[in-house]
């Protein structure tokens, strides 16, 4: 287990800041991939448009040309049926009334000629018409006013018998074209029209008149219309497409937007807008692709600490803004250039390039002091305190198993309470060891595999014994005697830490009870973690046991760590005040290595503060090397509020005297005694009772 540290070498530093570089071009070359894969999208998206521009605007096109085309041929149909008017007008008007005869057949008299010579002439010179024929009823021409006197001349005409069947012969043609014209060349554009005439006096039609309507002013006209009709048919579609266009790019730009937000939120935890383990998965996969082997990466996991009793208590709702606090902590200390995510309901992992500067110990650190400013929800004021788990690896290991192996460790923390600690593959498998350890121990507490080693706490000024702490371990089967180390944080991450404590106070009653019978009275102070702290009926069992083996309160004291009260301050206070009032000691176990204030065990019925043993042991370095600062510290804060002073882990006489100096009121370490059975630890009392053998010594 290695605990991060700071470390800070102008060595590192120079590194650190090519790494910082790194870091930061890292980040850029991510903000540039974005912004490039912006660029892509918006590019597809233009591509798309211009599909869309070029597909529609074919039909378009298409349908401009049918509807132009449709109507240019109705435009003609106009333009003959107009020609066919104006015939219909001049054979009812102008030469019905000039024909008396029966049939034209037998031709005109002179006075149908001339009259018809009268009639035609202002039609023919104003150009109304510009030829005009009388043909019999088999077609052979019997007037034609070029040659008003000339005898039926011409071949039989198929058009003057299809008008005669009632059908409409209108025909575009040019002069001359006629059979009758005789190979003359071509002329003027007309419409050729065969419309029967009827004689003045009867109803039926004595025979056909061809007529050329000039088809200049009908085509300038038609032209005309046409243009107008096709401008507007174009300005009408362009418009159309246009808005069709519009109303498409409108539509894709809303797509894609909101396909971009769906890509966004699929990387985002929606509670705190931070990056979720995909993201962070990918972008540290990425930088660290780009960082190469020779540059690694720090990935760190905090999961916070009793997360869930702030969910239960205060509600949901407070729970989330909790976990957005934590997350802007998060992110403001990892800085610009360290890569963050919420990975679970109360996990957030953080991966910076290892040699980065500011450290990630540096950052934890920040993160960790920003999380102690009280936060205040509902009326309640919260500080949070977490677990990390980290590890160190490059591109061959690859983002998810760093952060697997961060997870593990993070686990591995939790399980033996440190509040951090590195990776090792040992931590694997852990979580099975420790359930197999779990399901053994609960019988190991019914077939009496624990025993009770013995402590001694001694006066540091004169070395008289004032106490023992009572320490368990495990005559395992197949493993040997096992260190609490080993099994007590498993036990204390189930309730079976409250059967082994329990099992515990028992067997100290007794061995209290014992010594007292011996005539030897010595308190006895067992270690208690905080489920038991949380458990209402904790102090009724204790007072029971105490009555059981008829032992009065003053010689049972507890031990507990400033986390166990921390876990859960309302209720570990109530358990403590019940038990401080019947006359138990109250040690505060490991004090320095917590993160509480003072202030908060100041409201506690705290009776002693037992220094932890890693302050003691810097005592080693002497008095002038300013290692004996916290402990001076510590006994003046503990005299001040009306506590024993314990200094624990005295390993060396050195430190002994040293403590006794600075006004320490008690010792306790391998220095004096190791924990030892009761046996062991009587027969070092006895020796250490004889006058002759005063000298420090250990039993084991
Ligand atoms: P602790 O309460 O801080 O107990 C003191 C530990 O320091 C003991 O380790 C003891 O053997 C060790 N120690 C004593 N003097 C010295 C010294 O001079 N130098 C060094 N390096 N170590 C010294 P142990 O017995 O392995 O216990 C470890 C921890 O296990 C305890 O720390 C305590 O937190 C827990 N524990 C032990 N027994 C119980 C128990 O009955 N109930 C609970 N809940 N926890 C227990
Ligand atoms: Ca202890
Ligand atoms: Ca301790």
């Amino acid at each position: 287990m290695v605990s991060l540290a700071p470390a800070a070498t102008p060595a590192h530093d120079r590194s650190d800041n090519s790494c910082e570089d790194d870091s930061l071009a890292s980040l850029k070359d991510a903000g540039r991939s974005a912004d490039s894969r912006r660029m892509v999208e918006k590019r597809s998206g233009l591509g798309l448009f211009a599909f869309y521009v070029v597909a529609t605007l074919v039909p378009i096109l298409a349908l401009g040309v049918v509807l132009a085309r449709t109507y240019r041929e109705d435009l003609d149909e106009q333009g003959l049926h107009d020609a066919g008017e104006i015939s219909s007008i001049v054979a009812e008007a102008t030469v019905s009334p000039e024909l008396s005869g029966d049939t034209l057949t037998n031709g005109l008299t002179a006075e149908e000629r001339a009259g018809l010579v009268k009639s035609l002439e202002p039609i023919l010179r104003e150009g109304t018409a510009l030829r005009l024929r009388l043909r019999d009823r088999v077609g052979h021409v019997v007037f034609d006013p070029e040659r008003p006197n000339a005898a039926p001349f011409g071949p039989r005409n198929n058009e003057v018998v299809e008008a005669l069947t009632g059908k409409d012969v209108r025909l575009r043609t040019h002069l001359n074209t006629d059979a009758a014209d005789h190979a003359r060349t071509a002329g003027t554009a007309a419409v050729e029209v065969y419309e029967p005439v009827r004689a003045s006096t009867g109803s039926h039609f004595v025979g056909v008149m061809e007529i050329y309507v000039p088809y200049g002013p009908i085509a300038r006209s038609i032209d005309q219309a046409y243009r107008s009709m096709t401008t507007l048919l174009a300005i009408g579609l362009l418009v159309l497409w246009a808005l069709s266009g519009a109303i498409t790019w409108s539509v894709t730009r809303k797509l894609r937007r909101s396909n971009a937000e769906n890509r966004f939120l699929a990387k985002r935890d929606p509670l705190t807008r931070m990056a979720n383990r995909f993201a962070i998965v990918e972008d540290v996969d990425a930088n660290l692709r780009r960082l190469g082997v020779d540059h690694g990466m720090t990935v760190a996991i905090l999961d916070i600490d009793g997360f869930t009793e702030i969910n239960e208590v205060l509600g949901h709702a407070n729970g989330d803004e909790f976990l957005r606090h934590v997350a802007r902590i998060v992110q403001a200390s990892a800085g610009r250039t360290g890569f963050t995510a919420r990975i679970g309901a109360d996990q957030f992992a953080i991966a910076r390039a290892t040699c980065s500067n500011p450290t990630m110990a540096s950052v934890i650190r920040g993160i960790r002091n920003a999380l102690l400013d009280e936060l205040e929800l509902d009326g309640v004021t919260l500080t949070a305190e977490f677990t990390v788990g980290f590890v160190d690896g490059d591109a061959t290991v690859g983002a998810s198993e760093l952060l697997r192996r961060a997870g593990v460790a993070c686990r591995a923390a939790k399980q033996v309470n440190a509040p951090v600690l590195s990776y090792e593959p040992s931590q694997e498998g852990f979580d099975a060891d420790r359930l197999t350890l779990v399901a053994e121990l609960r019988h190991a507490i019914d077939d009496g595999q624990l025993v009770l080693h013995y402590q001694p706490k001694v006066n540091a000024a004169d070395g008289a014994v004032t106490s023992v702490e009572a320490l368990v371990r495990w005559q395992h089967p197949t493993r040997g005697l096992l260190a609490p180390d080993v099994f007590v944080p498993a036990a204390e991450s189930t309730e079976l830490i409250i059967g082994l404590t329990d099992w515990v106070v028992d067997r100290a009653c007794a061995q209290a009870a014992a010594w007292v019978a011996l005539g030897m009275p010595l308190p006895i102070a067992v270690n208690v973690s905080a489920r038991c702290l949380r458990d209402h009926e904790f102090a009724d069992r204790m007072f029971a046991t105490l009555r059981r083996h008829e032992l009065s309160t003053d010689l049972i004291a507890i031990e507990i760590t400033e986390t166990a009260v921390i876990a859960d301050p309302e209720r570990a206070a109530a358990t403590l005040r019940r038990l401080a009032e019947r006359g138990m000691g109250v040690a505060i176990d490991d004090f320095g290595v917590g993160y509480t204030s003072l202030a908060h065990l100041d409201r506690l019925p705290i009776t002693e503060l037992k220094i932890d043993r890693e302050f003691v042991s810097r005592m080693a370095l002497g008095a002038g090397a300013g290692g004996d600062a916290v402990v001076r510290a510590v006994v003046s804060l503990g005299h001040g509020l009306g506590m024993t002073v314990v200094a624990e882990g005295v390993e060396d006489d050195a430190t002994l005297s040293l403590l006794a100096e600075i006004g320490c009121d008690v010792a306790q370490g391998y220095a004096i005694a190791r924990p030892a059975p009761a046996e062991v630890f009587e027969a070092w009392l006895h020796t250490r009772r004889a006058p002759a053998e005063s000298a420090v010594s250990s039993p084991a």
